[in-house]
């Protein structure tokens, strides 16, 4: 078994399936990743309430919300006019390419889809995989802060990869399997949360046998 297969391993044993994205539709999926810039998920929940309420979960929806009653709905999420613009756009966006259908865009290649998002004003490339990920259910995994952070304590980063390079090397040595992407990076972001904080958490961690930063706390 390859490290990322071992540690992946590791964490299921520990914390079971995590059964991720929180959303209810792959629209939601996308709102709520690019809500999620910059925030914490808490922040966004209460944005996702909001729009809820007001109907506001549609692509036909968020284009009929005039910009300041977008803008006061996702208030809680932080950064809210820069995010409601980047929602309208991707709105848009999927309206003029795709006659307001997320099946349409996702049936193209991957590669395809990924530029395209990435073109899109306000979405770089965490936001794009989890997008494609989560929403479009295509393989492209997603690397974020605490990936960095895991893989650097466990000797498999350096620190001085750029996001393509993690992602490649997620991508080559792990089999192209959407379930596993997506388990995997919630995987990650649960034990950064509960042992691997910024100041670790040592003691019962599942790697803590194969970390070369473990803390004897
Ligand atoms: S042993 Fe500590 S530093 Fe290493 S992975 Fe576990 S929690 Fe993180």
């Amino acid at each position: 078994m390859n490290n990322l297969l071992d540690i992946y391993q590791r964490l299921t044993n520990h914390y079971g399936t995590r059964n991720w994205w929180p959303a209810e539709t792959p629209f939601e999926v996308i709102v709520g990743a690019i809500l999620t810039q910059n925030t914490n998920w808490k922040n966004v929940e209460t944005a996702i309430f909001n729009l809820r309420q007001k109907n506001a979960l549609t692509t036909d929806a968020i284009l009929q919300l005039d910009l300041e009653t977008l803008e006061q709905l996702i208030r809680p999420s932080g950064f809210f006019r820069q995010k409601a613009q980047r929602l309208q756009l991707f709105c848009l966006y999927l309206q003029d390419h795709y006659a307001g259908s997320l099946d349409a865009l996702f049936a193209q290649k991957l590669d395809l889809v990924r530029d395209e998002l990435l073109r899109l004003k306000g979405i770089g490339p965490e936001t794009a995989d989890a997008i494609l990920l989560y929403a479009g259910r295509l393989p492209s995994f997603v690397v974020d802060a605490y990936t960095n952070r895991l893989f650097g304590r466990l000797g498999i980063l350096s620190g001085d990869e750029k996001y393509a390079d993690v992602r490649d090397l997620f991508m080559s040595q792990l089999p192209k399997d959407i379930q596993l992407y997506s388990e995997y990076h919630a995987l990650i972001i649960n034990h950064c949360k509960q042992f691997c904080r910024k100041k670790p958490l040592c003691p019962g961690c599942p790697c803590a046998d194969i970390c070369l930063e473990k803390q004897p706390n």
